[in-house]
């Protein structure tokens, strides 16, 4: 087809989508939210009704537009919608949808694994694919009981994994397994969060934290556990626990004092952090150490549904047939998806720029708590941002009704932020990575607006 004729047509079924989607009636697909999902978040959904979203921005049916503040929980890493994704994914489409990775030999899915090996830390060489985070971290689990024939975990309080069974049970937050959801897991072992903000004693710089939450660690493992640990599973920077990055030599001193003379492995769960997030493109090389078994998710592809438990060789043999599988995971769909996001990902130094777009965003946010008391903390890496708001910051108490005020404030101004924290008082400014700095700085003015007003009404 003609160039001319082939632009014109793809305009005129653009309107006919609009105009579509425009007939939605919202209140109707409200109330059947209510009848037919089984909804069950701490809060309700936010009241959006998704029209369409592009690069950082999001619309709702009736055409209002939002700064996307949140990536879909941090997983449009490259903005939503990129055409150079899309077009990878139909000539799939074209190709073939589903054929099972785990039955035939599924071209994407081996070239992407090559890929991970290829960008991933230390010696990780050999990936088994899922549909999601919760069941990439099952598969760590599981290839770390087989390899080292331990039984036991140890994880963070504040911490989260997932929501299935096994990854609830190394989840460190009491309020999302609640009775009857237990009993849980038998030898999971929680030490305490190094979260430096709140630490019920004084400390004077990150270094000092580190080394106390170390030892706390080590006494935890000597009392706690009956020394039959094979892995400790940690996120870098703890997501749904309120944007807490773990405090510099922290990983390392564990690693070298008690997982290596233990034989204990390192699980880095990188499904938020990962792919360019924290200013790097796994958080785990702020760190400087090697993780044994990582799990990913989330910003892999874009937002094509898929997880990945990556390991070196040696552990990843030790699965025998029949050990693991899975249906869809590592379908070619969201295959390819990851294949063109990470291309694009490199190619467009895509962690470089968070790393300074979020240097920009805590300079900005720390600004404003010199005038504005509630803000009690700004922390994070890259563009993996927490504000955590306080009643007092003399007494830290949390801010949680006023966080959810700024969360439905910054939204009617037209910026949707995220909420979270373990008890609610962390808002969570994750943008895609590829936001301009121009709409990067007009969601930080309404979101600092919006702090301001909650602030005055208190
Ligand atoms: N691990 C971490 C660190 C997460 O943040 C999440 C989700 O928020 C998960 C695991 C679970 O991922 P999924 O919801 O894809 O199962």
């Amino acid at each position: 087809m003609n160039e001319f004729l082939y632009y014109h047509l793809k305009t005129i079924l653009g309107v006919l989508d609009m105009l579509y989607s425009n007939n939605i009636d919202r209140d109707e697909i409200v109330s059947d939210a209510e009848k037919y999902l089984i909804l069950s978040m701490i809060e309700g959904l936010e009241p959006v009704v998704v029209d369409r979203a592009k690069d950082s921005k999001i619309w709702d049916v009736n055409g209002k537009e939002y700064v996307d503040f949140f990536s879909g929980i941090s997983v449009v890493n490259i903005g939503h919608s990129r055409e150079e994704i899309i077009e990878a994914v139909i000539h799939q489409l074209r190709k073939y949808v589903h054929v099972c990775t785990y039955v035939y030999y599924v071209p994407p899915a081996i070239m992407l694994a090559k890929k991970l090996a290829e960008i991933t830390p230390g010696r990780i060489s050999k990936t088994f694919f899922s549909n999601s985070g919760a069941e990439a971290n099952e598969c760590a689990m599981k290839l770390a009981r087989k390899f080292t024939g331990k039984r036991e975990f140890m994880a963070l309080m504040g911490s989260f994994h997932g929501r299935t069974l096994a990854t609830l049970s190394v989840t460190g937050q009491s309020r999302r397994k609640k009775p009857p959801m237990g009993p849980f897991l038998p030898g999971v072992t929680f030490a305490p969060i190094p979260y430096c903000y709140r630490a019920p004693f004084k400390v004077d710089s990150e270094e000092e934290c580190a080394k106390i939450y170390a030892e706390l660690f080590k006494s935890t493992f000597e009392f706690s556990t009956s020394r039959d640990v094979a892995a400790f599973i940690v996120e870098p920077v703890l997501g749904e626990g309120g944007i807490i990055p773990l405090p510099k030599d922290y990983l390392r001193i564990i690693k070298e004092e008690v997982l290596n003379p233990n034989n204990i492995l390192l699980i880095v769960d990188e499904v938020q952090t990962g792919f360019g997030r924290t200013g790097k493109m796994f958080a785990i090389e702020h760190y400087g150490i090697e993780p044994d078994i990582m799990a990913m998710a989330k910003g892999i592809a874009a937002g094509f549904p898929l997880g990945a438990c990556s390991t070196r060789e040696e552990i990843a043999d030790s699965f025998e047939p029949g050990d693991h599988l899975s249906t869809f995971g590592g379908n070619p769909i969201s295959a390819v998806a990851a294949l063109k996001n990470i291309e694009l990902m490199i190619r467009e130094k895509v962690s470089e720029r968070a790393a300074s777009l979020g240097q920009h965003t805590i300079k900005r946010l720390r600004e404003a708590q010199e005038s504005l008391n509630m803000i009690g903390d700004v922390r994070g890496l890259g563009l993996m941002i927490g504000v955590e708001l306080v009643k007092d910051r003399r007494t830290k108490k949390p801010a949680v009704e006023e966080a959810k005020k700024v969360r439905i404030l910054a939204r009617e101004a037209g910026v949707l932020v995220g909420r979270g924290g373990i008890t609610g008082s962390v808002i969570r400014v994750q943008p895609p990575l590829t936001i301009s700095r121009e709409l990067l700085d007009r969601g930080l003015d309404i979101l600092i607006e919006a702090i301001s007003k909650v602030e005055k009404e208190m």
